[in-house]
C-alpha cells in the first residue's frame, strides 16, 4: 500500500509551515543600534577628501572582508549589481568590447556589460555544474573579447582551472560573480578571489545579507581604485586625485553602502561559515536520502572544489512515460515543499537583448543558442532553497514528500496538467 499523494487528496507530508530564512540575530541588532546612537548613518563624500573611502563602519566591513577572502581590496557596494557595473567599468569595457557571459544566471550578471556599451556574448553552460562551460567559451573568444564574467552559481565555482588558461592565452579579464557562492572553495583559493575581481552580495535572499549591499573583492590595486571612484561620483574626483593609471573618462554613480548596513554586514561575515556548515550537513543528509530516486540527479560537485549548497540544484530525467517535472513539481507543493522549475529563463531572449543597437553585430540571441541552458531550464532543472539550520528538523518530512511522490509514480502519470499551466 502506498500512501495517497496530497496532490490526490491524502494527506501532506510536511506537516508545518516551512520558516523564512533569518540569519539576523542580537549581534547585528546590537551593531545597528550602535550605528544609530551615534547618528552617522554615512560618511561618504563625493570628493577626493578623507570622506571619499566612506566612513569607519564601512572601512571596517572591508577590512574584514579582505583579511577573510584573502585579498588586497574589498570595495563594498550598496549592491552586487552595482558592484558588477563598477567591475565591468574598471576593466575599461566600451563599445565594440565584447565580454563573454552565462545565460543561465540573475539578469545582471550579463546587462552590467551593456550598462558601458559592450556586447554580451553568451556561452552554453556545463550540463552538471550549470557554470559556464570552458569548451563552450572558447568557440566564442574573438579578436574583439576583453573579458569572461564567470557567475559561480547554486554555491560552487566553474572548471576555474581551464577558464583562467583560456583567459590567460588570449589576454581576458576574468569576473566571478561569486553571489551565490561566499565561502566556497576552490582549490587553495575562496570562490570569489581566483580571479581578477569577486563580486558578492549581500541582498536578504542570499546565505548573509544586510538588506541590501555588496562587495567587490580583487588585489590589483588598479581596478580597486577605478571601483572606488565608480562607487562614488568618480568624474568629480579623478582631477584631484593621485592616480597615475588615470582614467580621465570615468564615470562614477552613487553606489555607496551606508553604515547601519556596512556593521550589519561585518557581523553576518563572523557567521558565514557556521552558516555555511549547516547547509553542507542538509546538502549531504538530502543527497543520502533522495539519490536512489529513479531519474532525479542530486546536485554533483566538481573536482578539487567544495560547495555552499546557496540552492539544491536538481535535475529530472525522464522517469514514467508521460510524468513531466511539471508533474513532479506539483505534487511536491502539493506535500508541503516548495520548489521551483527552471532557475531564470535564458538571458538572450530577454527583450534588452531583442532590441538592435550599434554593439549587437552578429550576435545569436534567439532560441537554440545555448542548448544546454534551455533544456535546464525548459526540461530539467528544479531546486529548493532549504538549507538553513531552521529546518533541520523538517528533513525527514521534507525527503519523505520526495520519498512518497516516488512511489506514486503510476497514479501520476494518470495526472494531466493544462498546457497554461506550464
Ligand atoms: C543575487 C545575485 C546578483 C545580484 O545581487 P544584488 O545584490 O541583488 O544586486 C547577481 N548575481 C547573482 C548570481 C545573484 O544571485
Amino acid at each position: 500500500m502506498t500512501e495517497k499523494l496530497a496532490i490526490l487528496g491524502g494527506p501532506q507530508a510536511v506537516t508545518s509551515t516551512i520558516p523564512s530564512y533569518i540569519s539576523i540575530g542580537q549581534e547585528e541588532i546590537g551593531a545597528a543600534n550602535r550605528v544609530l546612537k551615534n547618528g552617522v548613518l554615512s560618511a561618504f563624500h563625493g570628493s577626493w577628501s578623507d570622506k571619499f573611502y566612506g566612513g569607519p563602519e564601512v572601512q571596517r566591513l572591508e577590512e574584514a572582508w579582505s583579511k577573510y577572502f584573502d585579498v588586497r581590496f574589498s570595495v563594498s557596494m550598496n549592491s552586487a549589481t552595482s558592484g558588477l557595473i563598477s567591475a565591468v567599468g574598471a576593466i575599461g569595457i566600451g563599445p565594440g568590447d565584447e565580454v563573454i557571459v552565462s545565460p543561465f544566471t540573475m539578469s545582471a550578471s550579463a546587462s552590467c556589460v551593456r550598462v558601458w556599451g559592450g556586447t554580451p556574448v553568451f556561452a552554453d553552460v556545463d550540463e552538471n555544474l550549470f557554470t559556464l562551460d570552458p569548451k563552450q567559451i572558447k568557440k566564442q573568444i574573438t579578436s574583439r573579447t576583453k573579458a569572461i564574467i564567470i557567475v559561480q552559481l547554486a554555491g560552487q565555482a566553474a572548471d576555474m582551472d581551464e577558464i583562467l588558461s583560456l583567459a590567460k592565452e588570449h589576454k581576458l579579464f576574468v569576473i566571478e560573480d561569486a553571489a551565490q557562492s561566499p565561502g566556497a572553495r576552490y582549490g587553495s583559493k575562496w570562490v570569489g578571489a581566483i580571479s581578477d575581481i569577486g563580486i558578492f552580495s549581500l541582498n536578504c535572499h542570499k546565505t548573509i545579507q544586510c538588506g541590501e549591499g555588496g562587495v567587490c573583492v580583487t588585489s590589483n590595486e588598479d581596478l580597486a581604485k577605478k571601483m572606488q571612484l565608480i562607487r562614488n561620483h568618480g568624474e568629480a574626483v579623478v582631477k584631484d586625485m593621485d592616480f597615475r593609471n588615470q582614467p580621465e573618462k570615468i564615470i562614477g554613480f552613487n553606489f555607496r553602502l551606508g553604515e547601519i548596513e556596512a556593521a550589519i554586514a561585518t557581523e553576518q561575515l563572523k557567521k558565514l561559515d557556521g552558516l555555511n556548515k549547516s547547509r553542507q550537513n542538509i546538502a549531504k543528509k538530502l543527497n543520502q536520502r533522495l539519490s536512489g530516486l529513479e531519474g532525479l540527479i542530486i546536485p554533483k560537485v566538481g573536482e578539487n572544489r567544495s560547495h555552499v549548497y546557496y540552492t539544491y540544484m536538481m535535475k529530472l530525467k525522464a522517469i514514467e512515460p508521460g510524468i513531466t517535472r511539471h508533474t513532479i513539481v506539483k505534487a511536491l507543493e502539493a506535500e508541503g515543499v516548495e520548489c521551483h522549475e527552471g532557475y531564470s529563463s535564458p538571458l538572450y531572449l530577454q527583450q534588452l537583448y531583442q532590441d538592435t543597437w550599434e554593439g549587437k553585430g552578429k550576435q545569436n540571441y534567439s532560441n537554440g543558442a545555448c542548448p544546454v541552458t534551455e533544456k535546464l531550464y525548459e526540461k530539467e532543472l528544479f531546486f529548493h532553497t532549504y538549507l538553513y539550520a531552521d529546518l533541520e528538523p523538517m528533513l525527514d518530512e521534507i525527503c519523505h514528500a520526495f520519498e512518497k511522490v516516488w512511489a506514486n509514480l503510476p497514479a501520476l502519470s494518470k495526472l494531466s496538467f493544462k498546457k497554461q499551466d506550464r
